[in-house]
């Protein structure tokens, strides 16, 4: 009995060894996020999920198989790093979160989010940052499913509830209805308030914190440190949304948070401040279509964009570091999510920021901020095998990521467009 074990083991071992096939690449050109540079001709092997070898001539068997790409741009899995999966307003009606709160059950944000997420997925976005406003922890519930193999996703770096100064983000609930914002939010005033919050998301699943500032009140510079040093603890960053002018975003920058979201008011002095200490810049630079989405005039929307026009432009001149986000709750008429998303770069051509390091901000840059740069964000061996590819040169116009036709997944198929 056993030996027939024993028999059946050593064969089994036998047969997958000499089954075993590695996945080849053949990338006609190739971007290489860390120097920022197209390279041509490529190679890449891919064994279990990982990238094994990269270069002109590396060796691999007839037997392995192989995807021929070398029509294609190949490119890391792109990733942004502020998205609401499970967060939707409809176009231009003006209407604010706080309705769907009553409207829309905790499991119904979670099928929108596993809905967003494959999106996000098959138009070449691997990794996600996905940054609250996601009702009771619903993403938390996307993240088991995409683990326990029930749905694909992308990785998934999530905040879970938002911490905020008292009301969090709302703005006229009655007292009747005080704590409503409460499905979204933390109420956290103090040092102590808020590293209880900090625990309870990391409980929860979450793995980088979002606090609020600005909005409802403003934090000081002990209250992000509280923060920062709690988070550190379980290695999580903090990361903070400030749209304000002056004090508050100082007191962020201060405090040692790992990123500003938005900074659509940052001056000068913040932005070299920023560089300094290292602090990551996720724009979220939408274009005059994303705002006019909100429902404002149209002179309002560009009055926004250009804010944010001039906000890329310098801080790309003082060279704080930058991570690409996107925000975008609204879908425009005929867009998916990512679609819609990706009308951001529209800012970020006006800004004349070059195509290479918008590329680096999606990919090298945001595993950075992300804390996952040594497994994903460059094509390169011990890397995970997320790996996109596109039919135009994104140097040219960065706009071609629009045309992904290609999609790899730690070396699963997830998309491969036949012509
Ligand atoms: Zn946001």
């Amino acid at each position: 009995m056993t030996k027939n074990i024993i028999f059946l083991l050593v064969y089994l071992i036998t047969s997958l060894t000499i089954n075993a096939q590695n996945t080849v690449i053949k990338a006609g050109h190739f971007f290489d996020a860390r120097n920022g540079k197209m390279l041509d001709n490529q190679i890449i092997v891919i064994q279990d999920g990982k990238i094994k070898e990269v270069g002109t001539n590396p060796k691999f068997s007839e037997t392995d198989s192989i995807i021929d790409l070398s029509n294609s741009w190949v490119l890391p899995g792109l990733m942004d790093c502020h998205v609401h999966v499970t967060a939707n307003l409809e176009y231009k009606r003006r209407n604010t979160g706080t309705t769907n709160y009553v409207l829309e059950s905790n499991a119904l944000r979670a099928i929108r989010g596993s809905v967003v997420a494959k999106q996000f997925l098959d138009n070449g976005f691997t990794t996600i940052k996905e940054i609250g406003n996601d009702g009771n922890y619903a993403t938390a519930d996307i993240i088991k499913a995409i683990k326990y193999g029930w749905i694909k996703g992308p990785t998934i770096i999530y905040a879970g509830k938002i911490i905020a100064p008292f009301g969090g983000q709302s703005s006229d609930i009655n007292p009747d209805n005080e704590g409503l914002w409460q499905f979204e939010y933390i109420d956290a005033d103090t040092p102590d308030e808020i590293k209880k919050a900090v625990r309870k998301n990391i409980y929860y699943g979450a793995t980088v914190i979002k606090m609020v500032t600005g909005d409802n009140g403003i934090y000081n510079t002990e209250d992000i440190k509280a923060a920062v040093d709690e988070a550190q603890k379980y290695g999580v960053k903090v990361t903070v949304h400030i749209v304000t002018e002056g004090l508050a975003a100082t007191n962020v920058i201060l405090g040692g948070a790992a990123a500003i979201e938005h900074g659509d008011n940052l001056n000068n002095e913040q932005l070299q401040l920023m560089k300094d200490k290292g602090i990551f810049l996720v724009g979220t630079d939408f274009s005059y279509d994303n705002n006019f989405a909100y429902g404002v005039g149209e002179k309002t929307a560009r009055e926004w964009t250009n804010l944010l026009v001039d906000r890329l432009k310098r801080a790309y001149k003082i060279g704080t570091p930058m991570a690409f986000g996107t925000d975008i709750i609204i879908d425009l008429p005929e867009l998916n999510r990512v679609q819609s998303g990706l009308k951001v770069l529209e800012t970020w051509k006006a800004a004349e920021i070059p195509a290479s390091y918008i590329l680096q901000t999606m990919t090298i840059n945001a595993a950075e901020l992300l804390g996952i740069e040594k497994e994903r964000g460059i094509l390169e061996p011990t890397y995970y095998a997320d790996i996109i590819a596109v039919k135009n040169n994104p140097l040219k116009d960065i706009e071609s990521i629009n045309t992904v036709h290609f999609v790899m997944k730690e070396g699963e198929i997830i998309r491969n467009d036949k012509k």
